[in-house]
C-alpha cells in the first residue's frame, strides 16, 4: 500500500503564474492558475498550497528568500514530506541556492518554473509542476539538497544555471549534467552530489555585488564600490580567474579596505583556478586577498557570499566556506 505523501506547494510568481493577453503580452495574474491545481496527482498526494508571493522574479530579492527558508523550517516541524516552489526563471537558480545553502532539511524541496505562460500554446508550467510534485514526493529525493525540476530534467540547485532566454529546455548543469530525469511517475537518479553543512541564518545583509569583467576593463567599477557601505563583491574574472592589469590599483583598495573579494570565472563551465602568472593573472589576484570560489556561477557565487556574510563569517572561516566546492 503506497502511504499518501503531504506535499506543501509555496507558489511565488513568474511565468508559470502569468498568463497572455490580447496584445499576446505576458502578464501577471490576480489568481494564480497553478494554484488552482488542487487534484494533480490525487491519490498518492495529498497537496497544501501557500500562496506567498505573486513575484516576476526579477522582483525576487533574499528578504523573501529567507522567508521561503522559514515557511519550508516550519513545514518540516509540521510534518509535511516534501516541498515544491513554483518561481518565475529569470533568478530561480539564486532562490534555490540560497534555500540548499541555508535548510538544514533534509525533506525533499524542488524549484520549478515555466517558460511559457499558462495559456499559451506548449505551456509548460502544469507538466513541470506535475514533475516537481513526483520529485518532491518519491522516497528517493531525500537528503539531495534543494533540486530544480524542469522539462523532466533534475538538477542540483548548486549547479543549474538558466541558459536559454526562452525555450523551454533552458535549465542546465554544465559540468556535469543532470543528477537525474523525471520518469512517468517517479524520480531516476544517476548521481548524488556530496554535500557539507548548510548555513543557518536569521537575516540578510545587503551591499553585496556582482561585476563581470570585459576586455580593456579599467578599475571605474571598483571605485563605485570603495565605500563604507559595500559589504563583499564577487567578481566574474575571465577565463581560469584572471583581470586586466588597469583594474588592479582599484581592486587593492577595495582590499585595503577589508572588503571580501570573491573570484568566479565568467565562463558558465569550469572552475576558477590560480593558473596564470602575468599581471592580474590568477596568481596574482590570489596573493593579493582574492578568494577564488569554485564550480559556482558569478550569481551562486553572490548568493554564498551574502549567505557568509549573514551568518557572521568573516576572515579565514568565510574563506573556507567560500572554497569548499561541496557546500
Ligand atoms: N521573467 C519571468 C520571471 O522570471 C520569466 C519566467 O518566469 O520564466 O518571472
Amino acid at each position: 500500500m503506497t502511504t499518501v505523501k503531504k506535499i506543501l506547494a509555496i507558489h511565488t510568481g513568474g511565468t508559470i503564474s502569468m498568463s497572455q493577453n490580447d496584445q499576446g503580452e505576458v502578464v501577471p495574474n490576480a489568481q494564480n492558475p497553478i494554484a488552482q491545481q488542487e487534484t494533480i496527482l490525487a491519490g498518492r498526494v495529498e497537496l497544501f498550497t501557500d500562496e506567498m508571493f505573486n513575484l516576476p522574479s526579477p522582483h525576487m530579492t533574499p528578504v523573501e528568500m529567507l522567508q521561503i527558508k522559514e515557511r519550508i523550517d516550519q513545514a518540516e516541524k509540521d510534518g509535511i514530506d516534501g516541498v515544491v516552489i513554483t518561481h518565475g526563471t529569470d533568478t530561480l537558480e539564486e532562490t534555490a541556492y540560497f534555500l540548499d545553502l541555508t535548510l538544514p532539511s533534509t525533506i525533499p524541496v524542488v524549484v520549478t518554473g515555466a517558460m511559457r505562460s499558462s495559456n499559451e500554446v506548449g505551456s509548460d508550467g502544469l507538466y513541470n509542476f506535475q514533475s516537481a510534485i513526483e520529485v518532491a514526493a518519491d522516497d528517493a529525493s531525500r537528503g539531495n539538497g534543494v533540486m530544480v525540476v524542469m522539462n523532466d530534467e533534475i538538477h542540483t540547485a548548486r549547479y543549474v544555471t538558466k541558459t536559454h532566454t526562452t525555450n523551454v529546455a533552458t535549465f542546465r548543469t554544465p559540468t556535469f549534467g543532470p543528477i537525474g530525469i523525471v520518469a512517468k511517475d517517479h524520480a531516476v537518479y544517476f548521481q548524488k552530489l556530496i554535500r557539507e553543512d548548510t548555513c543557518n541564518i536569521d537575516h540578510v545583509i545587503d551591499h553585496v555585488y556582482l561585476i563581470k569583467a570585459y576586455a580593456g576593463m579599467d578599475g571605474s567599477l571598483f571605485d563605485f564600490l570603495d565605500n563604507d557601505e559595500t559589504a563583499g563583491v564577487v567578481i566574474e574574472g575571465l577565463g581560469a580567474g584572471n583581470l586586466p592589469p588597469k583594474t588592479l590599483a582599484s581592486v587593492q583598495r577595495l582590499l585595503d579596505r577589508q572588503i571580501p573579494l570573491v573570484l568566479v570565472s565568467r565562463c558558465y563551465n569550469g572552475v576558477a583556478e590560480d593558473i596564470y602568472d602575468y599581471e592580474g593573472g590568477g596568481i596574482e589576484l590570489r596573493k593579493m586577498g582574492l578568494m577564488l570560489c569554485q564550480g559556482l556561477n558569478g550569481q551562486k557565487a553572490r548568493i554564498k557570499l551574502l549567505v557568509g556574510l549573514s551568518a557572521g563569517l568573516q576572515g579565514a572561516e568565510l574563506k573556507q566556506f567560500l572554497s569548499t566546492a561541496v557546500s
